[in-house]
């Protein structure tokens, strides 16, 4: 992640990693869009952030303490194109238009980076070797560097204790922004040197909006709006048709261990697995091209080496990339089953089918609410939240879900039995 400013563009920055997906087109923004009309669903941080540069006011550091992906990047993005900006129009705003502020919108431009956490969270070392070096390196393009932490309360403490000396002495041309759902995993001397916003899960109408702009099926979209459960990400995701059918998928896995018996346990988690290893095989042979790609425009071929460092940082990111790419499918899965738990508790304590996330399910959710009784719906629930915590410690993916299935679906045994 070192080296931002040098070689092309979109080699060395982390921005539009599959993680970061450049949506702008999602949200039909184009040439000279406004880019605050880019961060749906947040008004309230909007207007914060943009009185603060109106009063020219900007904190150094800002929190945004909400769920992941509900406009964090928009927004970074959007503020750091009015401190980029060589013409804005207003001191709040960027023009849109520029240059400048078309590449800092699409995640190009070097004064505005995102720092993901490599692998299970960012440690010591990525902030002593990468972030500090970096934000105290002179800038070639742009006045005001925006760093924005991706997750950050996935620092450990001893990479906040380091990152909290660039906090309390923090160079001028710098300004970071750090990412949490969860506030409680940060040092209270990190929060407390931080301008806190909340952002917040977005309404039904915005995701409604967002479905259309997807070109999600007309007879899906309310039931995918919903399954979203406020989340433009998991919508995003849900409108490939392969995750669609996937979460239909998912949402059956009950009824097949119910069905199949004891003997289903194994296979199904292998199944489960062996699709999110398949998502992060389509990525892997997409860096295929792009490595080859890079490869003619830095002429390799031509009897040139690669320039000192950059297939290092290019395949790191790639690689950081697939990972991503399994962990997210793993995550879409583990949403729908905790989505369907929750359904089951509300179905079996009476709450009305109009109040489900899976509207499309209540069948089977009636179904299935007879054959798993409520407190181990609770305790599977729990186990889904055990899994996924499991990952991220690098947990084995097969192993994690069957020990998930098998928790499941013992009590739907026992019950019949
Ligand atoms: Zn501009």
């Amino acid at each position: 992640m070192s080296g931002w400013d040098e070689g092309p563009v979109g080699v060395v920055s982390s921005a539009g990693s599959p993680s970061q997906p450049d949506h702008r087109g999602d949200l039909g923004g184009g040439a000279g869009a406004d880019p605050w009309g880019e961060v749906i669903g947040q008004p309230v941080a909007v207007t914060a952030v943009r009185a603060a540069l109106a009063r020219d006011e900007v904190a150094h550091a800002w929190l945004l303490i909400g769920p992941r992906e509900v406009g964090q990047s928009e927004l970074t993005r959007a503020l750091g194109a009015a401190l980029n900006c060589p013409e804005p129009p207003a001191p709040d705003t960027g023009c849109g238009r520029c240059a400048t502020c078309a590449r800092i919108l699409r995640g190009t431009h070097p004064a505005v980076v995102d720092l993901e956490p490599e692998g299970a969270g960012h440690v010591v070392a990525d902030v002593r070797e990468d972030w500090i070096p970096s934000a105290s390196r002179s800038m070639t393009e742009g006045r005001r560097r925006v760093l924005r932490i991706v997750a950050a309360d996935r620092m450990n403490e001893a990479a906040q204790n380091a990152f909290l000396k660039v906090l309390e002495e923090p160079p001028a041309s710098v300004l970071w922004v750090l990412d949490a759902e969860d506030e409680g995993s940060l040092l209270e001397t990190v929060v407390s040197r931080c301008r806190r916003l909340d952002l917040v899960p977005w309404g039904p109408t915005a995701l409604l909006e967002l479905a259309e702009r997807l070109s999600i099926p007309e007879a899906q979209r309310a039931a995918l709006a919903r399954a979203a459960s406020g989340s433009p990400q998991r919508l995003r995701a849900l409108a490939d048709p392969e995750v669609a059918a996937a979460r239909e998928r998912h949402l059956g896995v009950i009824d097949r261990l119910a069905t199949a018996g004891p003997g289903a346990v194994v296979p199904v988690a292998k199944e489960l697995s062996a699709w999110a290893k398949g998502r992060a095989a389509a990525v892997k042979a997409k860096h295929a091209e792009e490595l080859a790609d890079l490869e003619a425009a830095f002429g390799v071929d031509g009897g040139r080496g690669w320039p000192s460092g950059v297939k290092g940082r290019v395949t790191r990111r790639f690689e950081r990339a697939e990972r991503q790419a399994q962990r997210q499918a793993l995550d879409l899965l583990l949403d729908d089953l905790a989505a369907y738990l929750r359904d089951l508790i509300a179905v079996a304590s009476g709450a009305p089918g109009s109040s489900l996330v899976n509207l499309d399910a209540e069948a089977e959710l009636r179904r299935d609410a007879e054959r798993l009784p409520v407190r181990d719906a609770v305790e599977a629930l729990a186990a889904v939240a055990a899994c996924r915590e499991a990952l991220d410690r690098n947990g084995s993916a097969e192993l994690q879900l069957e020990r998930l299935l098998f928790r499941i679906a013992l009590p739907i045994y026992a019950a019949a039995a």
